[in-house]
């Protein structure tokens, strides 16, 4: 058995259209999601129990423990597969924390790979990957994808070309429960009743002939009221982002990173420039996208 490692894209929403709170405490929702080229990466190697060693640069907040997604995902497929959960996990953080990026989600995609590969599995992870959580299905997946239900529903979506990004860091996170929580507290103060969450014909057309300003138009986030609503700052970072010459800009899902689309490889580097001069973030990254998902190096 040698050390297997898994690399795994952070995504970003194009759109999250929120639904009524149903009666389990989630919400229907329409996500597009889109992998981008912000990576984590989890390397599984062969050991007489379960352990976990995270690095990175900015790994505050991340759990080093049982509860660690990463851990938990080792520790359902071995279940599933009647093997003891053996291996020593390490995860490289390069995607930020509680950011809305889906990390997390990420790091447990990618340990379902490793552990599969290290095991020497041949099992589908996708039903493994959704009782982990709505999002990691789609960090298996990577691409573009329509997400229905809670969100682990996936439809693959057709892209033409690849997209420029732009992703301002905020410092500390936002924790997702609280942003649905302010969401649905917004929502009852203004006497909202949201419909169905439906994907946006007009985003789908921009993606599908790979019109940049046409998806900069579409972008989407109805979580978006209720970040500013919990952090005012990011407010701020949009507006220099859009005043820089950004063809959209959004919180990207619950937040607190914000997400800029620039129409070229180079815009985005002018971007990320402007960005940081400006001073309204932590850091600012360019990415592109889509990506492929989880997949062994
Ligand atoms: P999402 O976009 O899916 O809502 P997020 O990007 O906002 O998620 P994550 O980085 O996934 O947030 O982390 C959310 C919380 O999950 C963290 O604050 C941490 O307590 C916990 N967590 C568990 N495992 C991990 C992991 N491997 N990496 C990061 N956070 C983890």
């Amino acid at each position: 058995m040698t050390p297997v490692t898994v690399r795994v894209p952070a995504k970003v929403n194009l759109q999250l259209a929120v639904g009524p709170l149903r009666d389990d405490g989630f919400h229907d929702l329409a996500n597009v999601f889109h992998a981008v080229s912000l990576f984590d990466e989890v390397t599984a190697s062969p050991a007489d129990s379960l352990t976990l060693r995270v690095e990175g640069e900015s790994i505050e907040g991340v759990p080093t423990g049982d509860d660690n997604l990463a851990a938990r995902a080792a520790r359902l497929l071995a279940q599933q597969l009647g093997v003891p959960a053996h291996a020593a996990l390490t995860i490289r953080k390069n995607i930020p924390v509680a950011g809305g990026m889906a990390g997390g989600s990420a790091d447990a995609a990618a340990a379902l790979v490793a552990c599969a590969r290290l095991w020497g599995a041949d099992v589908d992870l996708r039903p493994l990957a959704a009782r982990l959580g709505s999002d990691v299905p789609f960090a298996l997946l990577g691409g573009t994808a329509i997400g229905t239900g809670r969100g682990e529903v996936l439809t693959p979506v057709q892209v033409s070309g690849r997209f420029h990004w732009v992703f301002a860091l905020a410092d500390g996170g936002l924790s997702t429960p609280a942003v649905y929580a302010e969401c649905d507290r917004l929502r009852e103060a203004r006497g909202e009743r949201p419909g169905p969450p439906q994907a946006s014909p007009d985003l789908m057309a921009a993606l599908a002939a790979g019109d940049a300003k046409a998806l900069g138009a579409a972008l989407a986030n109805d979580l978006e009221p209720a970040a500013l609503s919990l952090r005012p700052a990011l407010r701020d970072t949009l507006e220099a982002g859009r005043a820089f010459g950004a063809l959209g800009a959004l919180v990207s899902g619950s937040g607190p990173t914000c997400a800029f689309l620039a129409d070229s490889a180079d815009h985005a580097e002018s971007l990320v420039a402007a960005l940081t001069e400006a001073g309204v973030a932590r850091s600012v990254v360019a990415a592109h996208g889509p990506v492929p998902g989880a997949t062994v190096l």
